[in-house]
């Protein structure tokens, strides 16, 4: 059970790179690059028999993630997150059929554990030890941590209105956090500026080949399980695009190693109203997105005025048979509100995104009945405290009103 990374490959201009040197992106095109496996090998040893003796989590796929030599492998327990049926919520829409992965159980709450895991463990093996990168708040909890696994150092930028625990994560685990004025993708110029003259390794999403190869086993794990068969659509909430673009990475491996057949589902891409470059992009029949101007919106993990993958989301929206939809903030709220209610479940605003996006899918007619839809619930609620505000009775036990408060119907 060894990787069987073989080499890198240009996206956009199919330039080969070799995989044991520290890649970028396409030093051709300034396009992403994905690794890729000997397959026919990894199939020999990759198989549902030996998947069903290896310990859950994202490392569980080593004959398709890039670390070569485990000793590298920085590991907090990522992936392997449950796949929850939504019965409740489901039948508030007309979906028998609709489940939740939990992404929010990941170490430090998020999926983006999976691609640092990924990417990290990577660099780490490759002798990188200072990493930078540009974050909403997830990435940077998550590299944080990894970094801190390492014996790293991570330089994180985050725009200054980034969530308060976002902040809390990276300074207990001893990263060097700067807030910056703007957005993510003025984070990233920063980084981009400086990291050559600082010696740092840029780690921001898909701008090194790894994040993706943590990201793409959410596509593995699904398939494991739904008893070795695709759902039928995948609600996904798209910033960046790593974990949409992963996961139809991770269908083509899989049905290359024989674990399944070619039948893909429809890859539905979420965006917030007030920054939807790539449902905007898809709606015009484009393969390329322009940035989009006074991004708003509070679900900071798709707040991505830019991305470099958007061919690569549009391709596999496209050749899914997808679709990309725009939600609001306020029926993403609603939305957040209304699962943690009817499942206990608590996501955070990116995860509600997919959610209020399932209600158009359904009220449109987009998905039947009958069909097996996920959502990616990408984040944790309890990283967002500060968005529910709640309005409690406050008692006092020698108050004689107690008396009388309990004594109807309230309680
Ligand atoms: C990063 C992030 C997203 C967007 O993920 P991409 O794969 O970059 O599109 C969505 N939700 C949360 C909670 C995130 O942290
Ligand atoms: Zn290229």
């Amino acid at each position: 059970m060894n990787s069987c990374l073989d080499h890198l490959e240009c996206t956009y201009c199919g330039a080969r790179f070799p995989a044991d040197a520290l890649h970028g992106l396409c030093t051709h095109c300034q396009r992403v690059l994905y690794p890729r496996y000997d397959l026919a090998a990894a199939a020999r040893t990759l198989t549902r028999d030996a998947l069903a003796r290896r310990p859950p989590g994202l490392w569980r796929y080593r004959e398709v993630l890039p670390v070569r030599d485990p000793a590298h492998i920085l590991s907090l327990g990522e992936g392997g997150t449950p796949l929850l049926p939504a019965r409740r919520f489901g039948e508030s829409l007309g979906l028998p059929n609709l489940w939740i992965k939990d992404e929010g159980q990941n170490p430090t709450g998020s999926f983006k554990a999976r691609g640092l895991s990924a990417a990290l463990s990577r660099a780490h093996e490759l002798g990188v030890r200072k990493v930078a990168l540009p974050s909403a708040g997830n990435a940077a909890a998550a590299t944080a941590a990894y970094a801190a696994r390492g014996g790293m150092e991570a330089f994180v930028f985050m725009p200054s209105d980034s969530p308060p625990v976002h902040k809390a994560e990276c300074d207990l685990a001893g990263a060097r956090l700067f807030l910056v004025n703007g957005l993510i993708h003025d984070a990233g110029a920063i980084v981009q500026r400086y990291r050559d003259r600082c010696g740092w390794f840029d780690v921001s999403t898909l701008k090194e080949p790894y994040r993706v190869e943590g990201k793409k086993t959410m596509g593995y794990e699904l398939l494991e399980q739904m008893g070795w068969e695709l759902p039928d659509v995948i609600v996904y909430p798209t910033g960046g695009g790593t974990g949409i673009v992963g996961m139809w990475k991770a269908f083509a491996e899989l049905e290359a190693l024989g674990l399944c057949d070619r039948k893909r589902p429809r890859m539905v891409s979420v965006q917030a109203a007030g920054c939807a470059p790539i449902t905007k992009a898809f709606e015009e029949g484009k393969r390329h997105a322009e940035p989009w101007p006074s991004a708003a919106t509070i679900a900071p993990g798709i707040r991505v005025p830019v991305a470099v993958g958007d061919y690569l989301i549009l391709d596999a929206i496209r050749a899914s048979g997808g679709t990309a939809i725009s939600v609001d903030d306020r029926d993403i709220l609603a939305a957040v509100a209304e699962v943690a209610r009817l499942e206990g479940i608590y996501g955070s605003p990116e995860a509600g995104a997919t959610a209020a996006a399932c209600r158009v899918l359904a009220r449109r007619g987009l998905v039947k009945p009958d069909e097996r839809v996920v959502l990616l619930f990408c984040g944790s609620g309890l990283l967002h405290t500060e968005l529910v505000r709640g309005d409690y009775p406050v008692l006092d036990p020698r108050d004689p009103k107690l008396e009388r408060y309990f004594s109807g119907t309230r309680a």
